[in-house]
């Protein structure tokens, strides 16, 4: 196969359900993940330290509106003893995320990223869309990575969606991330009511022209507590030829094996790691905040501690015969592709 496709040869993949071709089309995916980032899995482990949010994106469990959840917020020694955890487990990375939280200041977050940095852990970061100034001073207290998902590639649908930003404003952060320095993460969601064929081929590639360094790609899971409560869910099969034709398309970027694949399919994690991801997110969130974190509903791995989900990675990995990287797993000093 090419490696260089067009949005027609994208569209014409992402329509294919042929099992035959689309076997074809994994293994060429596998193929160019171990040719351009080599055969071992990376591992981050997620803090989802706050569920308060400031927004309220239609398909989203911790949007402002929805008054059913029980909001929590984790103290920064609590966090900091999360990442001490990281480091017990061997995990290297860290990613904070959480929602659109007013509740820290940045003065804060940069006091967190540098006293987590202290460990020897690289730190990502995941707490939505902020100024410049505030993207720079994290970066200046030791922040490594970002992850701002741009969630479609459509203006109008995400407009619809994400009703308090626009995706010239997000796509603008993410440019502000990369021109920091920051190793630089985006995604998409697959399956997003209203969301076409054509829009999810636009959305790979986009990620190509941003150059991104970290790809994330899941299924859209509706909630029950939010306005999408009634739509469909993303397809897993879906969900893997995203995956696929993005490792096709971007070579050597970090691409996840999405715990909202793990969600709708037992053994997706597996079989995107499979197709072209490399990387996966244990979760390092206090247990009695996991079930609170809601997102999408159904979440695996709420209810196990930080060392099952640790073993519980290694096992999956070395299942399928792959090996756990040691290292930090930076785009930029991976083997790029000949
Ligand atoms: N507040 C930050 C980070 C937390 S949300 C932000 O929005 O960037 C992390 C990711 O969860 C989002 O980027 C989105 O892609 C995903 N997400 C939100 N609601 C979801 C749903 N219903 N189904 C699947 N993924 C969802
Ligand atoms: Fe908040 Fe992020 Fe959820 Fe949007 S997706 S409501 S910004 S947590």
């Amino acid at each position: 196969m090419r490696l260089l496709m067009d949005k027609k040869e994208i569209i014409t993949w992402l329509h294919e359900s042929s099992p035959g071709a689309l076997s074809r089309l994994f293994k060429d995916a596998d193929a160019c993940r171990h040719r351009c980032v080599g055969d071992c899995v990376h591992v981050r482990g997620i803090i989802e330290f706050s569920n308060y949010c400031s927004k309220n994106c239609l398909y989203c469990g911790l949007r402002r509106s929805n008054s059913r959840i029980h909001r929590y917020r984790l103290s920064l020694p609590e966090i900091y003893a999360c990442a001490e955890q990281a480091k017990k487990l061997r995990i290297p990375t860290v990613v904070l995320q959480s929602g659109e939280d007013p509740g820290y200041s940045i003065k804060d977050l940069c006091i967190l990223a540098a006293k987590i940095k202290k460990l020897g852990l690289t730190v990502t970061v995941s707490i939505g869309e902020r100024s410049f100034l505030d993207y720079r001073r994290l970066k200046e207290a030791g922040a490594d990575r970002y992850l701002l998902r741009f969630e479609t590639s459509n203006a109008l649908l995400y407009r619809r969606l994400k009703p308090d930003s626009s995706l010239k404003k997000r796509i603008t952060c993410i440019e502000n991330l990369k021109q920091l320095g920051y190793e630089t993460g985006s995604g998409s969601m697959i399956g997003l009511p209203g969301q076409s064929i054509g829009n999810i081929a636009s959305d790979i590639l986009l990620f190509a022209e941003l150059g991104l360094d970290m790809i994330g790609i899941g299924p859209f899971i509706p909630h029950p507590d939010t306005p999408l409560s009634k739509a469909g869910k993303g397809s897993s099969e879906m969900v893997l030829k995203a995956v696929a034709l993005t490792r096709l398309v971007t070579k050597n970027t970090n691409i996840p094996a999405t715990t909202a694949l793990g969600t709708i399919d037992a053994k997706g994690r597996q079989k995107a790691l499979c197709c072209g991801a490399n990387v996966i997110m244990p979760n390092l969130t206090p247990r009695e905040y996991r079930v609170l974190y809601q997102i999408y509903p159904d979440k695996i791995c709420i209810s196990e501690d930080s060392i099952k989900c640790r073993q519980c990675i290694e096992t999956m990995v070395t299942g399928i015969g792959r090996k756990i990287a040691r290292g930090p797993g930076n785009r930029r000093v991976q083997r790029i592709v000949k």
